[in-house]
């Protein structure tokens, strides 16, 4: 069964290949869903994003349509680009979107080519690409890039959730071609407008989103507060990361906002004080703040201390923990750690001397090394 990780992986690559673009094309097996193109078309909306919520995937489309699916065991979407056979039969096909050419330079234009990029010496320099390999190596999973690395002169839209700069701006041929989202053998499968899907009792609720104009620090911490009382042996920076607590967090933050506020990730939420609570939101907010200001998106904040800086500066002088496992704090000198965390097995990095433990037991401990090689760009 896909993990809700998978599910997040697989929305956030429909979502690189799919938001800002036109549909082109809407296939479907299922008669309910059939029925709604009939009387309200796909074609000619603009898919505005998709998302995962727990196992759902979310596939919003412009004049209030959104659909939704469910894994299960057996479902899966695929990713081809237009043309491309498909690896799985026809007639397990149950829902597909095709999408043409991109609107306008969006950041998350997948086709904007790296063709000229040597892929090997890609490889060298983004690390993160050989991790985001398994994304679509993922048997259990939900999306499938088909095609290989060696045949990618236009480069699918992988990313490891920290950061993604898809190629140069320079437009070619590649960004002509459009993509098609396939859906094969998804269980459940359905539309939905903002309102039903707000009454749906299944797909779960977002938590408070930490960029909406009205969040509050009160109202992150009470949020935060409830759920530890609910879950007190939760471990922090797996509630950090769950977006039905507070929305927007991803898991580079995750490990920042811990380090920033000087708590242990691996604590448990009952042994967390309002203090260090009040500090965790006040930091989700400012970082995710600042990396809107900066309109990159990419998850990413810089800085230099306490500073923020440029951009310029290489990714790694940008954080204080996230991929610098081995590497010495920046603020004590001990050495980062990193571990995999929770269910879904997320990478958490912290400073043992800067976020100290409190709970029973020994503090846990993470690798400090990986396999010798120091990386260059962390994820
Ligand atoms: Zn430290």
């Amino acid at each position: 069964m896909p993990e809700g990780d998978t599910i997040y992986r697989a929305a956030r690559a429909l979502n690189r290949a799919l938001a800002g673009r036109v549909v082109t094309g809407f296939d479907t097996g299922l008669a309910k869903l059939a029925r709604v193109n009939d009387d309200t078309p796909l074609v000619g909306r603009v898919v505005d994003k998709v998302e995962s919520r727990g196992k759902w995937c979310l596939i919003y489309f412009s004049g209030d349509l959104i659909l939704v699916t469910h894994m299960l065991m057996s479902g899966s979407w695929h990713l081809y680009r237009t043309g491309e056979r498909w690896r799985m039969g026809r007639s397990r096909m149950r829902v597909v979107v095709r999408v043409g050419a991109a609107v306008s330079g969006q950041e998350a234009d997948p086709s904007a080519s790296l063709r000229d990029d040597n892929l090997n010496g890609l490889r060298d320099d983004k690390p993160k690409l050989r991790d985001d390999k398994s994304i679509w190596q993922d048997t259990g999973g939900a999306v499938h890039e088909v095609r290989s690395f060696a045949a990618a002169n236009d480069t699918p839209p992988y990313d490891d959730g920290a950061v993604v700069r898809m190629g140069h701006p320079n437009r070619d041929a590649s960004s002509t071609v459009g993509w098609e989202a396939v859906a094969f053998n998804v269980p459940i499968a359905e539309f939905h407008t903002a309102r039903s899907l707000e009454r749906s009792s299944q797909v779960p609720k977002l938590g408070p989103d930490v960029l909406a104009d009205e969040f509050t620090v009160e109202g992150g911490v009470a949020r935060l507060e409830a759920y530890g009382r609910e879950h007190p042996e939760a471990e922090v920076a797996v509630v950090l990361l769950n977006q039905r607590v507070l929305a927007g967090l991803g898991n580079v933050y995750k490990s920042e906002v811990a380090f920033a506020a000087g708590v242990n990730p691996w604590r448990a939420m009952r042994t967390v004080t309002h203090a260090e609570i009040e500090k965790m939101v006040e930091f989700s907010l400012r970082y995710m703040r600042a990396n809107v200001i900066d309109g990159k998106g990419d998850g990413i904040v810089t800085y230099a201390g306490n500073r923020r800086t440029t951009h310029s500066m290489s990714r790694e002088e940008r954080l204080w923990v996230y991929g610098r496992q081995g590497q010495e704090c920046r603020r004590c000198g001990a050495k980062v750690m990193m571990r995999k965390q929770g269910e879904q097995a997320r990478s958490t990095y912290w400073c043992p001397e800067c976020q100290g433990w409190v709970g029973d037991g020994a503090a846990p401990v993470g690798n400090v090394f990986k396999g010798g090689v120091r990386r260059k760009v962390g994820c």
